[in-house]
């Protein structure tokens, strides 16, 4: 293992092994900051031709996560913090990228260890902070990567140091995101910086873990045992992740298209669950009506069983030579089969009545509205015998001498 041993270059503390490379780097970027130009009749400041702007280190520090938790304030401290701590690291990871990038361009860098030495010193020369990387480190192009330094003179330590205010969380997260942003580029490899030390909360340096998201976690946990960190501090480091709120995004938008997924679902199986309903309801519609045409059958067959096998006989017992008591008994007889009958009549069709064919032409026409003039042209016969024709219906269903209307009770029969 590497022992600490750190240079004597101007704003960046490197390991022996990457001195020359750094210095090289440090030259150019230190040459192209010096030809800086300001114009503010224009309101332009330019580096080498190229246009940068100042922002008040503050601004982009304490005061915007003062700024965020009253604005805030009724969803409480904790979620004012993360929105800031995630915008800013996300803002400073891009600006980060897109620095290294242009950098990268303009020094025909293609080496991944020369790209990372330009970034130091370009953080330098833009007022972030100065760096000192840790011998430790193991900075190569997949995801062992790993770098572990501090950011001596961090701006946003600084702003919190200079209000004379001791956080409890680490608060140089546009440092972690701007370095992370740079190596991301320099290595093309994802990679996020935790910042596991600081000095706003009164450790003794501001001290940043880098590697690749999925071993971040595992870096810090090494780290806080090795350091004798509390668990107290240990959990009060943020993980970063670049652009947090687009994975949540993403999750929440699953999560709708499940849920409509889910309810679409619900749905057909209620349609389906209403569709047998509406077959088993059709269905006992059937059944209940067959069971009505049953008893109705049943009915007229009763009538007819009575009509046929019993009202003959006791016809022509009438015209038989009886005693005064057997014609009473008789009538008495009749009265009764016609009070157990006539109840069954009212709904029954007139086909079982021993209507003649005749007389279910004539009840048929008078159903229909036919006077009686027009029925007797119709069949070619008297109105005579159509008014006998009447008569004889209306006695076979049981209407003689009641004042209930033929056509009326035809139509009834129908329903
Ligand atoms: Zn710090």
């Amino acid at each position: 293992m590497n022992r600490i041993s750190y240079t004597d270059l101007d704003m960046v503390n490197v390991p022996k092994n990457l001195q020359k490379i750094f210095r090289r780097t440090q030259n150019y970027v230190k040459n192209y900051f010096s030809i800086a130009q300001q114009n503010p009749e224009k309101g332009s400041i330019e580096f080498s031709g190229e246009r940068y702007i100042l922002v008040r280190a503050a601004s982009m520090s304490k005061e915007f996560f003062d700024m965020m938790a009253l604005l805030y304030k009724d969803r409480g401290k904790k979620e004012a913090r993360d929105l800031s701590f995630n915008f800013l690291f996300d803002i400073a990871h891009s600006i980060g990228k897109a620095d290294a990038k242009s950098f990268f361009s303009k020094m025909k860098l293609t080496d991944p260890i020369e790209k990372l030495s330009a970034g130091p010193a370009h953080f330098a020369y833009t007022g972030w902070a100065s760096v000192k990387i840790h011998p430790l480190s193991n900075p190569v192009p997949d995801k062992n990567f790993y770098l572990i330094y501090d950011h001596p003179y961090s701006f946003e330590a600084q702003a919190w140091e200079e209000k004379g205010e001791k956080t409890n969380f680490p608060v140089c997260v546009m440092n972690s995101g701007y370095s992370s942003g740079w190596c991301e580029e320099s290595f093309g490899v994802s990679l996020v910086t935790a910042e596991v030390e600081c000095r706003a909360k009164g450790d003794r340096y501001c001290r940043f873990i880098m590697a690749h998201p999925s071993r971040l976690k595992g870096c810090i946990t090494d780290y806080c045992k090795k350091a004798y960190i509390k668990y107290d501090h240990y959990k009060k480091i943020d993980i970063p992740e670049f652009f947090k709120r687009k994975r949540l995004q993403d999750e929440l938008k699953d999560h709708k298209v499940h849920l409509e997924k889910l309810i679409q679902k619900r749905t057909d199986k209620l349609t389906k669950t209403n569709q047998r309903l509406e077959e088993a309801n059709i269905a006992l519609k059937v059944v209940l009506k067959q069971m009505e045409q049953k008893e109705k059958n049943d009915k007229e067959n009763f009538l007819i069983n009575i009509k046929q096998s019993i009202m003959p006989y006791l016809q022509e017992l009438a015209q038989t030579d009886i005693s005064r008591g057997q014609q009473v008994l008789l009538d008495q007889l009749e009265k009764n089969i016609d009070q157990i009958t006539s109840p069954l009549i009212g709904k029954l069709s007139s086909k079982y009545l021993n209507l003649t064919p005749m007389e279910i032409k004539v009840a048929t026409l008078v159903k229909n509205g036919v006077v009686n003039k027009e029925i007797a042209q119709i069949l070619t016969v008297s109105l005579n015998t159509i008014t006998s024709h009447r008569y004889k219906i209306r006695t076979k269903l049981g209407l003689k001498n009641k004042n209930i209307n033929l056509r009326s009770y035809l139509l009834s029969l129908e329903e």
